[in-house]
């Protein structure tokens, strides 16, 4: 699995994650009920979770600067655009095996 593989799962998993939340918030709107509107605040909890995990979360494996905002907006939405080849903070390549990747400390 390359660099690009990993980052692009971990962006897939919030965007869906996001998705969901706001299907869950909908459900609200489809089937009317009854007390306060615990699907939508559910659904907003889940959503807003998911989107700060994308900007906050998603991390360079090498120099773990804050790279899923720029995953997120430079391509689509369920993998990395081919057009990103470097991690733009410390040069990584995305190309590269994940396992050959050293850490920072
Ligand atoms: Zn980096």
């Amino acid at each position: 699995m390359t660099v690009r593989e990993a980052l692009g799962r971990k962006m897939r998993r919030a965007i869906a994650t996001a998705f969901a939340g706001l299907g869950l918030s909908l459900v609200q709107a489809i089937v009317p009920t009854q007390g306060p509107p615990l699907f939508v605040f559910t659904g907003m909890a889940v959503f807003f979770s998911a989107a700060m995990y994308l900007n906050l979360g998603i991390r360079c494996f090498q120099c773990r600067s804050r790279i899923g905002y720029i995953l997120a907006y430079g391509g689509s939405p369920f993998w990395v655009s081919k057009r990103l080849r470097f991690c733009p903070y410390c040069g990584l390549e995305l190309d590269t095996p994940l396992a050959s990747v050293k850490r920072a400390a």
